[in-house]
């Protein structure tokens, strides 16, 4: 059947133009942000190390950080035809983030489509003792370290169900869940990741190319990704 589509977005730098989290963490964690940052993108940690660190360097008043993310906040264009019409269609929308997470739910509240998308899997947040925050991962993998939202499982679950998934994204971290996907709209980092590694992909500017896009026609790839296994050890490069 070529209808049974499910998408699975990321959030930061996708749903929204910024990316809010590191947004969140440059303007509260100074100079200690670049420490961490830089040991992200040199691949030393992996994204929940990223979120230890981070959430660490954020004072733990959720109005603050609400307001913040609120100040900062806005949709990519397109995002909310887009989601209109894969409800109309019957194609099923799941975020999957891997950021502090608290702010999606309002900010998709706020513009009148939360209830257009099916499951926001994030991260949550609790008050660390110091007055600063910590985050729990209860989507992560059992044992694999390196992310903390384990967006390739969510991908396999629902092809393991039947679903088509079209994957978009655009941080390099969106490699592991794109990597299970069916079809890849990417942009940014995970754009450049696709290309360096030969991974087929659609480049996004906004939602108007998803929308855009000859979704028809497309095979379920059931072939183990080169990256990581959800549903064994994880991380493998
Ligand atoms: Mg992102």
């Amino acid at each position: 059947m070529s209808d049974k589509i499910a998408y699975v977005l990321d959030f930061d730098g996708t749903v929204t133009t910024e990316d809010l989290s590191t947004e969140m963490a440059r303007y509260f964690g100074g100079a200690r942000f670049w420490d961490i940052e830089n040991l992200y993108r040199q691949r030393k940690i992996g994204m929940r190390g990223w979120l230890d660190g981070m959430s660490s360097l954020l004072p733990a008043d959720m109005d603050l950080l609400l307001d913040f993310a609120f100040e900062r906040a806005a949709l990519r264009p397109g995002f909310i035809e887009f989601v209109r019409q894969a409800r109309e269609m019957g194609h099923p929308v799941y975020i999957a983030s891997d950021g502090f997470g608290f702010y999606i739910r309002p900010i998709l509240d706020k513009y009148g489509c939360l209830d257009l998308t099916d499951t926001v899997y994030k991260n949550e947040t609790l008050p660390r003792e110091g007055g600063t925050l910590q985050v729990k991962t209860p989507h992560r993998h059992l044992t694999c370290p390196v992310c903390g939202n384990c967006k390739a499982n969510h991908v396999l679950r629902l092809k393991n169900d039947g679903w088509k998934v079209i994957f978009s994204g655009d941080g390099s971290n969106d490699r592991f869940g794109a990597s299970w996907s069916d079809r890849i709209f990417a942009r940014d980092r995970l754009a450049q990741f696709c290309a360096e590694h030969g991974l087929p992909f659609t480049c996004w500017a906004d939602f108007f190319d998803l929308l855009r896009a000859d979704q028809g026609e497309f095979a379920s790839v059931v072939k183990p990704s080169p990256f990581c296994r959800p549903e064994a050890e994880g991380y493998l490069k």
